[in-house]
């Protein structure tokens, strides 16, 4: 096969790179096209685009998209020029970038797949190993992030979550405007969310008009020290704060179903979700399964009714009826002798402050529960990652809404 024309029309080969020779192995499956620089065509130094002399040859290997389900490898004796200024480097070559070992064309390739397809799936389909593919996701995420305008984001949303074992956090800050990730750091201490704020100027850090977390201390100061009025910024969101009643809730109805068994009584069992799910997003006979429950004066049921009575507080606009009502449910859940519902009613005490800001704000995290869940399934997809580094990088390639091609020429 010396269909040099073809090939370097296919392969998009031009002046001054010339075809010289194609090899065919059917044994191993693969297309090895020779390519040159002309050496009628001076050289140009890389740095400064001055015409150089030759200096030596290195020779270099690329893979590039397959030709008819041939793997097809550019093979080429790369120029090194000698610039007076500059000295000896090699020359840019068109179809990649410095560094890679895959053409332009075949990263791109690669990318298209490792966004709908597991990472073992792209490994096995284009005969590339897990570091192969963790090189090309660093690179494209790199790419993207230098290529990333400035940040103004005004609604950040911050949330913890879990990595590997179950007590291995990651600390992931979105922005709620368009959903992006914007930065991922290890653990859930101060640390992890400052060196996001670290990162921004005065400008951007004035620009936040909310930060919906957790009531969770060490996010609270890193946003204390470094964001403009935080104490009007942070915001405890629904989300957040429906987690922390349902918990008490459970451990209501936990000790409760115990009692009752101890009494042969099944009442509450099977009834977990029940208790924890919203009655708006229920199916009918679930529902009936709640109304029947609430009609047998359960402290379950009282518990349940003060975590429903805080979930319909949400929609004030004035700061002043938004906490006169959220002291209501205060007083009367600190009075209902359900020990954890009196104690979580006490952490809504001292975060009432972001609970209201949230309200009047109207900040939602409401996409961290599905950010959450796209992240968990990235790590489903690759079977867990075995450092952190990959998840991270993983998860910038896939949720931080960035340009991850590399540039076609
Ligand atoms: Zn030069």
């Amino acid at each position: 096969m010396q269909d040099t024309a073809l090939f370097a029309q296919i392969l998009g080969v031009s002046s001054p790179w010339q075809v010289e020779s194609v090899k065919l192995s059917m044994d191993e499956g693969e297309v090895t096209v020779h390519v040159r620089h002309d050496p009628t065509v001076p050289l140009i130094c890389p740095q400064c685009a001055a015409q150089a002399p030759g200096y030596d040859f290195r020779l270099r290997r690329w893979r590039h998209l397959d030709t008819c389900q041939y793997r097809t490898i550019l093979s080429v004796k790369v120029p090194r020029c000698n610039c007076d200024r500059h000295g000896v480097h090699q020359v840019s070559v068109p179809w990649a970038e410095p560094g890679s070992r895959f053409t332009a064309l075949f990263e791109a390739l690669v990318i298209d797949w490792l966004r709908d397809a597991s990472i073992s799936a792209v490994a096995r389909n284009l005969g590339l190993s897990w570091d192969q593919l963790d090189g090309i996701m660093q690179r494209a995420v790199g790419r993207g992030l230098s290529r990333r305008e400035k940040q103004y984001p005004q609604r950040l949303g911050v949330d913890e979550t879990s990595f590997r074992k179950r007590h291995e956090y990651i600390t992931v800050v979105q922005d709620q405007g368009n959903g992006a990730v914007l930065h991922v750091a290890d653990g859930r201490g101060r640390e992890s969310l400052a060196e996001y704020y670290a990162g921004l100027d005065a400008d951007q850090l004035g620009n936040i008009e909310s930060v919906a977390m957790d009531m969770h201390r060490p996010y609270i100061n890193a946003t204390l020290q470094y964001v403009p009025d935080a104490g009007d910024r942070i915001c405890f969101d629904k989300f957040h704060v429906a987690k922390l009643l349902g918990g008490a809730v459970d451990m209501v109805r936990r000790s409760e179903h115990a009692a009752l068994r101890r009494g042969n009584d099944n009442t509450l069992r099977g009834t977990k979700y029940i208790w924890l799910q919203n009655p708006a997003n229920m199916k009918p006979q679930r529902r009936g399964m709640l109304q029947q429950l609430q009609r047998s004066s359960l402290r379950t049921g009282r518990a349940w009714a003060i975590r429903e009575f805080a979930m319909s507080l949400w929609d004030y606009s004035s700061r002043a009826w938004a906490l006169k009502a959220w002291r209501k449910m205060l007083s009367w859940a600190s009075r209902c002798r359900l020990e954890p519902v009196v104690k979580a009613a006490a952490t809504i005490r001292r975060h009432l402050w972001g609970i209201i800001n949230a309200i009047v704000l109207r900040a939602t995290n409401a996409g961290s529960e599905s950010l959450n869940a796209k992240i968990q399934r990235i790590k489903r997809r690759a079977c867990g990652f075995r450092s952190r580094e990959r998840f991270h990088t993983a998860i910038m390639f896939h949720l931080g809404g960035l340009d991850l091609y590399p540039v076609i020429r």
